[in-house]
């Protein structure tokens, strides 16, 4: 069986990342999913959360939010509705959306719409994460 697979990640603007990887963990909608090459087919939906992958011994990063992946044996196809590799994600904007996030959810206001909020916090949080990812 191959040992590494294809890994394509787009979003509707861009192509973000292709590489050959020996491994790639996925955010779906109800929990992280492992992929070696050889995985069954499988579509899922994508949640809020980190594209981690494995290529020539060194791991990697990318923020994803929402859209779906496809898996086949020997490839995996992100279809992301917004992706940023962790390289390329400032860090300052996303710690300026946490805030604005975090002051929204703490207002008792009925103007706050908190599903939002609350969704602006997780990408924010998410970017985060893979920035600091980065530095290990
Ligand atoms: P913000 O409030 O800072 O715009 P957001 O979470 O509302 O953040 P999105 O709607 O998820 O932003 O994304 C809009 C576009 O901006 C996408 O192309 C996304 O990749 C990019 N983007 C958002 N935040 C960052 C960031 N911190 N670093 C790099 N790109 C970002």
């Amino acid at each position: 069986m191959a040992e590494t697979l294809q890994l394509e990640i787009v979003t509707p603007e861009r192509l973000v990342e292709t590489d050959t990887v020996s491994e790639v963990q996925i955010p779906g909608k109800n929990g992280y999913l492992g992929i070696l090459p050889g995985h069954a087919p499988l579509i899922t939906e994508l949640g809020v959360g980190e594209i981690s992958y494995r290529a020539d011994g060194m791991q990697y990063h990318v923020a994803v939010a929402w859209g779906f992946a496809e898996v086949l044996p020997d490839k995996v196809t992100i279809l992301a509705e917004v992706a940023e590799r962790a390289q390329d994600i400032d860090v300052e904007r996303a710690r300026k959306a946490q805030q604005r996030a975090e002051q929204r959810l703490h207002a008792a206001s009925t103007d706050v719409d908190y599903g939002r909020a609350l969704s602006a916090l997780e990408r924010a949080n998410t970017r985060l994460q893979v920035a600091e990812e980065n530095k290990k």
